[in-house]
C-alpha cells in the first residue's frame, strides 16, 4: 500500500528516550520501520546525535562503538547499521546528523554573511537548521514515512534544541502527519515484587516540559505489563491505554519486530497517522530467518582478534554479520574475543586451540599490531580459515612479506614510517592530508574480481562494490614479488588498480579484504564472504572432529 501517488506527503515519527540510556531506541525504531515496510510502505530512519563532533569519524571506538560507513562515504553512528540490517535499504549522510554538524552549517552561513546582520541564536537559527535536516529526507519524495531517532535521554541539556525542533514541527506539519514515541523503562523492584511506573511518569513529565506530549509509550520491561500497570501509565502520562506498548527484554534484537507486532505498535502508529487499513505486515521471511537463528544444527568458534575487544560495540557490524551468516549455514557462531595485545608467539597455539576460524579485525595505530601479525602467521601455517578485514588484510600482507618473502622489517608506514619494505603505504592522494575528519578513502568503490580466485567463486560474479574506510593501501610496487611467491590478488579497483583482496590458494580458506564487508550484511542478504567463512570454519571443525 505505498502512498506514493495516493498521498505524496511524507509522515514523520520521532523516537525519544527517557529514564536511562541504552534502552534500545535504535532497535525499536528499526523494528517499527520493518513492520511498516512489511506492509508495503517505504520507510527510512534518521538519527540525530546530540554531541558536538561533526560526525563520529574522529571518535575513538571506545566512546561510541563502531563508526558505520554508508555507500556515499558518510561516517555515521552505529545505529545506522541496525537500520540497514533490518530494512535492507541503504542510508546516507542525511540519515545521521549531529549537533556539531548543525552548528557547523549555521556558523558557516554566519561567516558567509547569510544572516544579513541578524543576531544568530539557538531559536530560531539552530532549530531551523535541525528542522531543515529532518525534512530533507521527506523532500526526496522517496519515503512514505521518516522515523527520526533522537539520541541521548530526555532531560539532557544537549538534546534540548532537537526536542524544541520537534515541538515546533508539530504545528508546521499538523496533526496526523507526525507523532512522537517515547521509550522508557518500567523497572521491577525485587524487594517489593512490583513493576514501578514512577520513572516513566517522571520521564514523560520532563518531555512535556519541553512542550511535547508523547503519543505512544514503549516501555522496556523484564516482566509482562499487566492491565492495571498499563492503565496507570496511560492515566498518569496522558496517553490512551492502547498507546502503552510493552517491550519485553528479548533474547536477540531480531525478535523485537515480532514482539512489536504482537503489541500492535505498527497498527497504533498507522491509526494515529491516519494511514490505517486492514492489511497485515508480511513478516514470513523474517520469521524464517528467526527460526534458523534459534535452531542451529551446528556450532563453530571464531576467534576475533582486535584491540577494542573490551567494548563489543566496536565490532557491532562484524558480530551481526556472523549472526546473519550463521543462520544461513544453520550454524551457531560463537565468538571468542581475543585481545591482540595478549597474543605472543609462545601462547598462540594454546589460545587458538579451540578455534575453527580466525578473523583479524579492522583498526588503527600501533597497539597490538605484533599480536595480529603473530595470529596471521599461526593460521597461515596451520591452515586455519582466515578472514582479514582492512587492517587485518594489511597485517596478512606484512606477515607474508616477513615470513614468506623473507623481508624482515616489512611493515606499514602507518606504524613504521621509515621501514625498509613499506608493503602497506599511503597513496599519493593521502600524502598531504592534514585534517583527520572525513578524509579517509570512504564509501563504496568498485572492485573487479580476478578469474578463478576464491573471491570470484564466493561472490559468484566478477564485479562488486564494497565500502571502505582507511588511508593505507597495498603497495603495488611489490605486487609481482608477492605474486611470484604464491599470493593471489583476488580483486582490484578497476579505476586505479588498488588491491582490494589478497588470497593464499595453498590454504583452504585464507582471504584478506581492504574493504569492510560487514557493513553490507543484512538479515535478508547475509554477506557472501561471511557465509563462506562460516562454512569454511564448519568444514574445518568437521575435519578436526573426524566427521568427514
Ligand atoms: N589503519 C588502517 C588504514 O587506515 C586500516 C583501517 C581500518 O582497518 N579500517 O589504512
Amino acid at each position: 500500500m505505498s502512498l506514493s501517488g495516493k498521498q505524496k506527503k511524507t509522515k514523520y515519527i520521532f523516537v525519544t528516550g527517557g529514564v536511562t540510556s541504552s534502552l534500545g531506541k535504535g532497535i525499536i525504531a528499526s523494528s517499527l520501520a520493518k513492520l511498516l515496510q512489511a506492509r508495503g510502505l517505504s520507510v527510512t530512519i534518521q538519527k540525530l546525535d546530540p554531541y558536538l563532533n561533526v560526525d563520529p569519524g574522529t571518535l575513538n571506538p571506545y566512546e561510541h562503538g563502531e563508526c558505520y560507513v554508508t555507500d556515499d562515504g558518510a561516517e555515521t553512528d552505529l545505529d545506522l547499521g541496525h537500520y540497514e540490517r533490518f530494512l535492507n535499504v541503504q542510508t546516507s549522510q542525511a540519515n545521521n546528523v549531529t549537533t556539531g554538524r548543525i552548528y557547523y552549517n549555521v556558523l558557516s552561513k554566519e561567516r558567509r554573511g547569510d544572516f544579513l546582520g541578524k543576531t544568530v541564536q539557538v531559536i530560531p537559527h539552530i532549530t531551523d537548521e535541525i528542522k531543515r535536516n529532518i525534512l530533507l529526507l521527506g523532500k526526496t519524495g522517496k519515503y512514505d514515512i521518516v522515523i527520526t531517532e533522537i539520541g541521548g535521554c530526555v532531560g539532557d541539556i544537549e538534546s534540548l534544541p532537537f526536542l524544541e525542533a520537534v515541538r515546533q514541527l508539530k504545528w508546521e506539519l499538523g496533526e496526523k502527519n507526525m507523532l512522537t514515541i517515547h521509550l522508557t523503562l518500567v523497572p521491577f523492584l525485587k524487594s517489593a515484587e512490583e513493576l514501578k511506573t514512577k520513572p516513566t511518569q517522571h520521564s514523560v513529565k520532563q518531555l512535556q516540559e519541553s512542550g511535547i506530549q508523547p503519543d505512544i509509550l514503549v516501555c522496556r520491561t523484564e516482566h509482562h505489563l499487566p492491565a492495571d500497570i498499563r492503565k496507570k501509565i496511560a492515566l498518569f502520562c496522558n496517553v490512551e491505554v492502547m498507546s502503552v506498548i510493552e517491550a519485553m527484554d528479548a533474547k536477540t534484537i531480531y525478535e523485537v519486530p515480532i514482539l512489536m507486532k504482537k503489541e500492535k505498535l505498527d497498527q497504533r502508529v498507522l491509526y494515529m497517522l491516519d494511514l490505517y487499513n486492514d492489511a497485515d505486515s508480511d513478516m514470513r521471511k523474517w520469521e524464517e530467518f528467526l527460526q534458523r537463528l534459534k535452531k542451529p544444527e551446528h556450532e563453530v568458534t571464531i576467534g576475533l582478534i582486535g584491540k577494542y575487544v573490551e567494548l563489543k560495540d566496536a565490532y557491532k557490524s562484524i558480530i551481526e554479520s556472523f549472526i546473519h551468516a550463521g543462520a544461513e549455514n544453520r550454524c551457531k557462531v560463537k565468538i571468542e574475543w581475543i585481545h591482540s595485545e595478549s597474543l605472543a608467539v609462545d601462547n598462540i597455539e594454546e589460545k587458538f586451540s579451540g578455534l575453527d576460524g580466525v578473523l583479524v579485525a579492522p583498526g588503527f595505530g600501533e597497539r597490538g599490531i605484533e599480536g595480529k601479525i603473530a595470529a596471521v602467521k599461526f593460521v597461515r601455517e596451520n591452515n586455519i580459515p582466515f578472514l582479514g578485514i582492512c587492517l587485518g588484510m594489511q597485517m596478512a600482507v606484512i606477515e607474508y612479506a616477513r615470513n614468506v618473502l623473507g623481508w624482515e622489517g616489512a611493515h606499514s608506514t602507518e606504524m613504521e614510517k621509515t621501514t625498509e619494505y613499506p608493503v602497506i603505504d599511503l597513496m599519493e592522494d593521502q600524502q598531504n592530508v592534514e585534517n583527520k575528519g572525513g578524509t579517509m578513502r570512504l564509501g563504496a568503490y568498485n572492485c573487479k574480481l580476478t578469474d578463478k580466485s576464491l573471491a570470484r567463486k564466493i561472490y559468484g560474479k566478477s564485479k562488486i562494490s564494497e565500502r571502505h574506510r582507511h588511508r593505507w593501501e597495498f603497495n603495488n610496487k611489490y605486487r609481482k614479488d608477492f605474486e611470484d611467491k604464491g599470493l593471489v590478488i583476488g580483486g582490484t579497483n578497476p579505476e586505479n588498480d588498488l588491491v582490494e583482496i589478497i588470497e593464499i590458494p595453498a590454504n583452504d580458506f585464507f582471504i584478506g579484504v581492504q574493504y569492510h564487508p560487514e557493513l553490507k550484511s543484512t538479515v535478508v542478504q547475509p554477506h557472501p564472504l561471511f557465509i563462506a567463512f562460516v562454512k569454511a570454519a564448519l568444514d574445518y571443525s568437521n575435519k578436526k572432529n573426524g566427521k568427514v
